[in-house]
């Protein structure tokens, strides 16, 4: 038997961890920079990806707008994964092994995650430093 890491994780908290590190402050409006925010339900594939409307501008967004999570078609917990890999200094054939992705995938997703995660900010480290090794 085999132990797959992502059947470990736990969806709901890799959303908690991402809402802690996003809204530090709280949660603020990308389009307009308010505060004035009401929840407004959850994603329909993504259960646990929280949903906001503006009451400043009425724009409605989620947990992952703005991010570079939220183009993207993986789920956010493989992303997590991903990051937490990387600070391991797994190499992208390591990181595609374990997440189950292809080669091309893995790598894609790494770019991604060294150019950071929001706003070009730095990466999420999940524990300690992620250090930016390519191999
Ligand atoms: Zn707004």
């Amino acid at each position: 038997m085999t132990i797959s890491i992502q059947r470990l994780i736990d969806d709901n908290k890799c959303y908690e961890m991402v809402r802690e590190l996003r809204w530090v402050d709280g949660v603020t409006c990308p389009h307009c920079g308010e505060q004035n925010v009401i929840k407004n339900g959850h994603d329909t594939t993504e259960r646990c990806r929280q949903r906001y409307r503006c009451s400043t501008c009425r724009n409605c967004f989620d947990d992952l707008t703005g991010t570079v999570f939220a183009g993207h078609h993986q789920p956010l917990r493989v992303w997590m994964l991903c990051s937490y890999l990387m600070g391991l200094s797994l190499s992208n054939l390591q990181i595609a092994n374990e997440l189950n992705l292809s080669a091309n995938q893995a790598q894609e997703m790494t770019t991604v995650l060294r150019q950071g995660i929001v706003d070009r900010q730095e990466p999420i480290a999940l524990e300690g430093e992620v250090n930016a090794t390519s191999k």
